[in-house]
């Protein structure tokens, strides 16, 4: 038998995308791990949406801008 090791207690998931991260321990890690890593945490018609660095650096210098 093998041993394996699952990460799967909690996973954030990107709500723009497919990303996702995995690894965190419990909800609170999560939290953390997401906001170390770039994550942003956004509240939106009150719910809260959890955006990828990804998608947040496409909203930033993606489609929205004009100039070029
Ligand atoms: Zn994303």
């Amino acid at each position: 038998m093998s041993v394996e090791v699952r990460y799967q207690a909690c996973t954030a998931h990107c709500d723009y995308c497919d990303n996702s991260l995995y690894g965190a321990a419990d909800r609170r890690d999560a939290l953390q791990m997401m906001r170390q890593a770039g994550w942003e945490r956004r509240k939106v018609d009150s719910e809260w949406l959890d955006i990828c660095p990804d998608c947040l650096f496409e909203e930033k210098f993606g489609e929205g801008s004009d100039g070029a």
